[in-house]
């Protein structure tokens, strides 16, 4: 039986014309596709943006960069007019090929900005690079005080060719946290600096949620992921409309009957207070379907009519391959062998499993796995 994991191309492409709108030109809005585009298949996703009108892709390392790259040429021929960003930086050895693939590093530390000075000595990539300055997060970046030190030697910058200064925030989904303007002051002061002691740099701090704190945050270009995929609370209050580009209906194995007392699943976490009707689902934790989601998580029956349906229960625990829901409250007959249970979608938001799950729609999202058969849904099938 496969399962299907429906994608909505035309609703990411919308998605990403959302917030490319909501910054306003001539603020860079780009797409983070790293992760195989959370998980929904960066072979797909990254022509559609491209159609859409995205023109700076962000992935994580030089293996995504290079899958890009391929991606890219085959619907666009050229290198000129796409910039690929490699958020996690240049590797030692790698310096060569993002050379040859014109790829622009996000320079992460002192000793990364140092290897690329010397390999890219007079060989400028095209598109320079990007240093990365940690204003909070603690996570990459150089320290304001180290920016401060490299910054008062221009040449050293000059000869990575940094034109961008960049940063990450910690909190950006908390929009009352005290941290965000915290970390936009740090990142407007190195700007300041940068400005005085080596020359004016564009600058980049806002992901999906950064761009909803607003157009403070916005600076020269901003790096939305999540928001391309699925929409999200701060989304939806401050109006973008995003919408969430992902459907999971999993199919039906099995119906069968449990009678009063009788346990289901490992561990038996589960029994029948009175008789009950179970549909066994193909779809486990190997699919993403979080073994957090055990007796907790809720999907959908769709009514034959179309119109309404019935919520109901997994029950017992989740195993690799399967799943179990209870189906009493359905009539008999709705459901058999081949039917579709709704897992996210319109009745089962994405975020209302992450919450079941203890988790974050990123998680669920970048977990979907590959052995479900993506299907595409394009505007205009070609
Ligand atoms: C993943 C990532 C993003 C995208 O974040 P979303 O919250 O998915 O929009 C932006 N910038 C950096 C540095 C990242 O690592």
């Amino acid at each position: 039986m496969t399962h299907t994991l429906t994608i909505n191309l035309s609703k990411i492409a919308a998605n990403w014309q959302a917030l490319n709108r909501f910054v306003s030109a001539p603020v860079d809005c780009g797409a983070v596709v790293k992760a195989d585009a959370y998980s929904l298949g960066m072979a797909e996703v990254l022509p559609a943006l491209y159609l859409a009108g995205c023109r700076t892709f962000y992935v994580a390392n030089l293996g995504e960069a290079l899958d890009a790259r391929g991606i890219l040429s085959d619907v666009c021929g050229s290198y000129s007019d796409v910039a690929i960003v490699v958020l996690g930086g240049c590797a030692p050895g790698e310096e060569r090929r993002f050379i040859d693939y014109r790829l622009v590093p996000v320079l992460v530390s002192t000793a990364m900005l140092e290897r690329w000075c010397t390999v890219n000595g007079g060989e400028h990539n095209v598109l320079g690079s990007i240093l990365k300055l940690n204003t909070g997060m603690g996570r990459l970046g150089l320290e304001p005080a180290e920016f401060e030190r490299v910054v008062q030697d221009p040449a050293y910058l000059a000869r990575a060719d940094v034109r961008m200064l960049m940063s990450h925030l910690a909190c950006a989904d908390e929009p009352e946290h005290s941290l965000n303007a915290e970390q936009l002051q740090r990142f407007r002061r190195a700007l300041d600096v940068s400005s005085e002691r080596y020359r004016p740099l564009t600058a980049s701090l806002a992901n999906s949620a950064g761009v909803c704190l607003g157009g403070d945050y916005h600076f020269n270009a901003v790096r939305p992921g999540l928001g391309l995929y699925t929409s999200f609370a701060q989304a939806d209050a401050c109006g973008l409309g995003l919408e969430t580009a992902v459907e999971l209906h999993l199919p039906v194995v099995q119906v069968r009957n449990l009678p009063a007392g009788e346990s289901v699943g490992y561990g038996a976490t589960y029994r029948a207070e009175r008789d009950a009707r179970l549909a066994v689902v193909a779809g486990g934790y190997a699919d993403g379907l979080f073994r957090a989601l055990s007796n907790r998580a809720h999907c959908w029956v769709c009514a034959p009519s179309g119109a309404g349906g019935w919520r109901v229960p997994v029950v017992g625990r989740i195993s690799m391959d399967t799943t179990i829901v209870d189906i009493s409250a359905v009539p008999e007959g709705v459901v058999a062998e081949g039917s579709r249970i709704e897992f996210i979608g319109e009745h089962v938001p994405l975020d209302d499993l992450a919450a079941s799950a203890q988790t974050i729609n990123y998680e669920i999202l970048t977990s979907l796995g590959v052995r479900y058969k993506r299907h595409y849904i394009r505007a205009n099938p070609s």
